[in-house]
């Protein structure tokens, strides 16, 4: 008898042993195989946001799950257009040839660049009123800018060209000696390197009211009236106060870029920088 209880008790603890080790191996593979659930869940539900977006880029996927990670903060929308602009990236990093040559959609930028044989086609001279000197444009964008700077005549104001289309070479110049100046750091911040100066499209026009220098333009009547009606004449104010993280330029005032007057009204309404308007409605058809 005695030895017969001796057995049954180590029968039975034997089978609790095992029960707990297999109880400990069904909990540990339940809450892996949900761990990796949940994982999935979080993947498609991540990607689902994002799709819903119509400028969402597929090929993009992975930077916005990342730029998220490191921006929780900002919205579906933002990091879609943060990243199809390129921000995840530094400035003058993961670079390209700029795209859609010769038209008003040309995106030139510290992405977005052209290359040192770029030459506009169909460059024009702007009316000798309206400029300081010798000053081209795009013809379209030439002939936009006389309207504009003929109406504001009209209103007893000034609006004279005083840069306009600039080649590489003179670019190459003109950032050395910001360079040796102030240092590559700094002059980065308000002057392009070659290729990346949207001064190089043609489109792109620095005014003055011809009294004031063009770094206080802002403060002029002049300025007043091209933030009511430059739009009208499919010209943005390129660089906004509060859009330097997008355009990764400070605010100017005085530098303003031909778009055409359909995108110029839109931005005027949403208050975007082209870099915006670039990547969520031209980016995906790049
Ligand atoms: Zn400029």
């Amino acid at each position: 008898m005695t030895i017969m209880k001796n057995d049954n008790y180590k029968i039975k603890k034997k089978s609790l042993i095992i029960f707990a080790i297999s109880l400990f191996l069904i909990i540990i593979s339940i809450l892996y195989s949900l761990n990796i659930v949940t994982n999935n869940e979080n993947k498609i539900t991540e990607n689902k946001i994002f799709n819903k977006l119509d400028y969402y880029i597929k090929k993009n996927d992975l930077r916005y799950t990342q730029y998220k990670k490191n921006n929780p903060k900002l919205t579906i929308e933002q990091i879609v257009t943060h990243v199809n602009i390129g921000l995840d990236n530094d400035y003058y990093t993961n670079t390209r040839h700029t795209k859609n040559l010769n038209t008003q959609y040309i995106l030139v930028n510290k992405y977005n660049f052209l290359t040192e044989k770029y030459i506009p086609k169909n460059l024009e001279k702007i009316n000798s009123q309206y400029s300081l000197g010798n000053m081209y444009l795009v013809d379209y964008a030439k002939e936009a800018f006389e309207k504009m700077a003929q109406q504001a005549k009209k209103e007893n104001l000034s609006i004279i060209a005083m840069s306009t289309y600039r080649s590489y070479k003179y670019q190459v110049n003109l950032y050395n000696t910001y360079a040796k100046k102030d240092g590559k750091e700094i002059a980065d911040t308000y002057s392009a390197r070659p290729g990346f100066s949207e001064h190089q499209t043609g489109l792109a026009v620095d005014i003055y009211n011809g009294k004031e220098p063009y770094t206080n333009f802002e403060v002029t009547e002049e300025f007043k009236w091209m933030e009511k009606n430059a739009y009208k004449y499919g010209y943005i104010l390129r660089f906004p106060k509060n859009k330097t993280k997008e355009t990764g330029y400070n605010y100017e005032s005085w530098h303003y870029r031909y778009v055409g007057e359909e995108i110029a009204k839109y931005i005027y309404d949403k208050k975007i920088s082209y870099e915006e308007y670039y990547a969520q409605n031209l980016e995906k058809k790049d």
